[in-house]
């Protein structure tokens, strides 16, 4: 029996969560969930989105899978998700991009696997305010420190990115191209103008490269990336990023193979692990019983995966593949037009993922 954290999240969360489990529990595996609210509800009820018990379960479980969480734009609190990642050092923000047949895109043959670093970069949340005193005084400092004019009314974030944090994404990302027989690793930066952050995060690479003669090993600048992505996608393999490009790329990637419904996610630490889908809590959708939940039930292949559930990861995954490829029973998002009448709602798919499974289990008895 596993004991696994399960984190509903808010707006469409809670939907594509029950849905998940359903499909989960179907395969057969045995899991104990410990459900741990957290989010934009549980702030109004607790003073915080992410109360000390759910970091507490996932440090006694190791395991969790979450949901989306609403994080509030420019003002409240910081994300959820960024805490989380910070407080448990997941360092490793893999995401794989993989087309599915039956999937509605302009592309086929899509197999990459993107290695987004989870820590480091802008994304450390030091930022100072616009007019506030301490920024008034760092524009200052920095005017001293380089003759570079920061204007008094600008706001300032921090971009850090060390040789330790990049060293052990890229090392991470050899190692998972090594054990899944990936041919080439892309590192993707800005080096030519961020000389001191990206240019050390591509030198870094460059050195990790060195030992793993055996796998292919190249970098593109992030706005190239992103342009050849679209043109030849089929070239690339593994690609490892710093946490912004990481972002922003993954969600070009999932619009590569039919859009955020199928795009699923992992971040992992070297003790704990966190499995969640690429997409927000699409909360205009909220109790609309219409989200794909196809991007978590991924992201639950890719935890079972984590914990050695190796049998049951493939017939949930070969499942929800089977369900796609027939298209009958799929969300509106992998209609062939949007306001397609015979789209089913959420749950409505995860029964028919269900189905699948159940009959996969028959035929393999
Ligand atoms: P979003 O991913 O929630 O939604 C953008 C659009 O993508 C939706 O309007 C919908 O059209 C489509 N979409 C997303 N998920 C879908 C699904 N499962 N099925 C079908 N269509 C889907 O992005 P957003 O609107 O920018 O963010 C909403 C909130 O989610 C924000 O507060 C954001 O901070 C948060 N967010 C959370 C996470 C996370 O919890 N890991 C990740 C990203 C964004």
């Amino acid at each position: 029996m596993h004991k696994i954290t399960l984190i509903p999240g808010d707006g469409t969360g809670p939907e594509i969560a029950i849905a998940m489990k359903r499909c989960v529990e179907a395969t057969g595996v045995k899991i104990e969930w410990d459900i741990q609210e957290a989010g934009d509800d549980v702030f109004k009820k607790e003073g915080t989105p992410l109360p000390q018990r759910v970091i507490d379960s996932i440090k006694e479980n190791k395991v969790a899978i979450k949901a989306p969480i609403t994080t509030p734009v420019a003002s409240g609190y910081r994300s959820v998700n960024v805490a989380l990642r910070k407080e448990l050092d997941l360092y490793q923000n893999i995401r794989p991009v993989k087309y599915y047949n039956g999937v509605q895109s302009k592309y086929e043959n899509i197999d990459i696997v993107i290695f987004r670093e989870n820590t480091d970069d802008l994304y450390v949340g030091i930022e100072f305010e616009q007019g506030k005193p301490n920024t008034l005084e760092l524009i200052k400092k920095i005017k001293e420190f380089n003759k570079q004019v920061i204007s008094d009314d600008s706001g300032i974030s921090i971009k850090p990115i060390s040789i330790f944090k990049t060293k052990r994404i890229v090392e991470a990302a050899f190692k998972y191209a090594i054990k899944h027989g990936r041919k080439k690793i892309t590192v993707v930066h800005k080096a030519n103008i961020m000389k001191h952050t990206d240019g050390l995060f591509l030198n870094t690479a460059r050195e990790v490269a060195n030992s793993y003669p055996g796998i292919e090993f190249e970098d593109r600048i992030v706005d190239n990336m992103a342009m050849q992505l679209v043109q030849k996608p089929e070239q690339y393999d593994v690609l490892v990023l710093p946490n912004l490009y990481g972002d922003i790329i993954s969600d070009l990637c999932a619009g590569l193979i039919g859009g955020l419904g199928v795009a699923p996610g992992a971040n992992i630490g070297n003790e704990y692990a966190i499995f969640e889908a690429v997409h927000g809590s699409a909360p205009k959708y909220k109790g609309l019983n219409k989200v794909n939940p196809t991007a978590l039930i991924l992201s639950a292949v890719l935890m079972l995966r984590h914990i050695n559930e190796e049998k049951a990861s493939n017939i949930l995954e070969e499942a929800v593949a089977d369900v796609i490829k027939e298209g009958k029973y799929v969300t509106y998002d992998l209609k062939k037009g949007r306001n397609d009448s015979t789209a089913v709602g959420t749950s409505e798919m995860a029964d028919a993922i269900i189905g699948r499974i159940e009959t996969i289990l028959k035929e393999n008895s």
